[in-house]
């Protein structure tokens, strides 16, 4: 470790160590109506950002600096919205974040370009809707996610909405839990295909059934991706579903206790102890029997279960447990969302639906409660719209993180070329084809969770042959999730965005056209 890494570790542990931030909303929203240059630095750089918020550039994309901006991302615990929060959000987004609303892979909306003054009217409108941005962001307990068809779909299993609200009040705003070593992500997920990626969150909890016929719930610990991707351990508990909460306090608990983790950031998450601290299953399930008032049952889990295909959007129309009724997945173009298609989607499921939203890990929008003879009218509104469930497939599973048009960190523009990308791609191969996810994400950082997919493209910036500067990927093939669990390899390709369209449309039409339909872009 460097002195200046160090020292960076140690400043922030200091400042987050000194006050509660969850405590703050006042002096933020005091700071905030004196304007931007009112914030003390600890604040700024700090303790924003268990708000949701991180100054941010001014949309010209220059990296660096601390332009008088902010991001502010919000927390739908399981992306779960009413249409009237939804509306609300296309509201503030229209007149304080120049139109901005993005969908994370963590079911998040979150907004750019926020001036300092309209924090206060924000916060407001927000808190009369019972919208937060609590742990958002920040090194606490991040957005629980769930599947978008929890409770609504046919299989009984994946209805886990209670627990993540459970889970939510738990861990969110509680004191005890405000100064973690690192971001916690967690998981509740009962979908058949495991759509969350559980495997890649710190805690994914997972629906099993026992060989004597049981039903429960299987753990696994430690995944993540960025420094050093990990896939989580799974381990060998069969639990109740009311040892659920209860067990993920008990491993917030062991994570928040771990002091080797806060020696240096880049080092902080979970994942570490498997990485780097030699634990292993056994010795993780051990320091958690510490953190926990019961004795999870032992048992050695099956993985066969698990999916073994990669599509995992929801995307078109799907039945419902309740008879005569369709959920809908509308593919967006990597949740790229404006006021007037969010007024849109809320008409829809006002009009048509049961008034309630879902945002997906895949970054699209769910819309439930569709009846048998409205599906005809809803999927032609959406394709007056320009957004067409048929021959959409690209747009719909190509992920990018913000990229350089919001990110201080980005190297290079993500959301408008992935969007280039996928429609090109959807023009050359608008037919139903292998299960093929294709993520972008504009630096190491992978918010874009590149290193999990089929094709992953990493932002970077070099000379070219006429020692110019430009703007481009490089290239990682071959990722898999599922039965099967590969993260992607550098394929030792470094391509400007221009070239990276054509390439990959070869690409990915080689895939297209390889004789075995079975066979996975991994093994192509
Ligand atoms: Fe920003 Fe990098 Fe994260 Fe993209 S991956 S949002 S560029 S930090």
């Amino acid at each position: 470790m460097t002195q200046a890494e160090e020292s960076k570790t140690a400043k922030h542990e200091r400042i987050k160590g000194e006050r509660n931030p969850w405590e703050m909303l006042p002096d933020i929203l005091e700071y905030a109506r004196q304007g931007f240059g009112a914030f003390p630095e600890e604040e700024f750089n700090v303790r924003l950002r268990w708000w949701g918020l991180y100054p941010q550039g001014d949309g010209t994309g220059t990296k660096g600096g601390t332009d008088p901006y902010f991001m502010l991302r919000l927390r739908i615990p399981g992306g779960k919205l009413s249409a009237g929060q939804f509306r609300l959000i296309g509201r503030l987004s229209a007149k304080y974040a120049r139109g901005t609303a993005d969908i994370t892979v963590r079911q998040n909306i979150q907004f750019h370009w926020i001036p300092a003054e309209a924090l206060p009217d924000i916060f407001d409108q927000l808190a009369s809707e019972g919208i937060t941005s609590m742990g958002a962001c920040g090194d606490d307990t991040r957005n629980i996610t769930t599947c978008p068809l929890s409770g609504i779909d046919s299989h009984p299993r994946n209805d886990l909405s209670d627990l993540v609200a459970e889970a939510t009040r738990a861990l969110n705003g509680n004191p005890v839990f405000y100064n973690l070593p690192r971001k916690f992500k967690i998981t509740l997920c009962g979908c058949e295909s495991e759509c969350t990626y559980p495997e890649i969150n710190d805690v994914g909890i997972t629906p099993v059934r026992h060989e004597d016929g049981r039903e429960g719930f299987s753990v696994q610990v430690g995944g993540g991706l960025s420094t050093r991707p990990h896939f989580a351990v799974r381990l060998h508990f069969f639990l109740m579903r009311e040892q659920i909460v209860p067990l993920l306090v008990g491993i917030a608990s062991l994570f928040r206790d771990q002091d080797v983790l806060r020696q240096k950031r880049e080092r902080a998450r979970l994942k570490f102890l498997f990485l780097e601290h030699g634990w292993d299953r056994e010795r993780f399930e051990k320091e958690l029997s510490r953190y926990i008032d019961f004795l999870p049952e032992p048992w050695v889990p099956v993985e066969h279960h698990r999916p073994s295909q990669t599509i995992r959007d929801h995307t078109g129309f799907q039945r419902q447990k309740d008879a005569g009724k369709w959920s809908l997945g509308i593919p967006l173009n990597q949740g790229g969302l404006t006021p007037d298609l969010i007024d849109k989607i809320a008409w829809l499921s006002e009009t048509y639906g049961e008034r309630e939203i879902r945002l997906t890990p895949q970054q699209n929008v769910l819309i439930a409660g569709i009846s048998e003879n409205a599906r005809d009218a809803v999927a032609s509104h959406l394709g007056e719209w320009g957004l067409p469930l048929d021959g959409s497939r690209f747009l719909s599973r190509t992920v990018s993180c913000t990229g350089k048009s919001f990110c201080r960190l980005a190297l290079v523009e993500t959301k408008d070329w992935s969007k280039r990308l996928a429609e090109e791609l959807d023009r050359l191969y608008p037919h139903p084809g292998k299960p093929l996810n294709i993520h972008v994400t504009g630096c190491p950082n992978d918010c874009g969770q590149q290193r999990i997919a089929e094709i992953g493209l990493q932002g970077v910036q070099f000379k070219g042959k006429d020692g110019v500067l430009q703007d481009g990927f490089d290239l990682f093939l071959g990722g898999e999730t599922g039965s099967r669990k590969f993260f992607n390899a550098r394929a030792g390709i470094r391509i400007s965005q221009e070239q990276a369209i054509p390439l990959l449309s070869r690409l990915v039409g080689m895939y297209e056209d390889s004789s075995d339909p079975e066979e996975s872009f991994h093994d192509f």
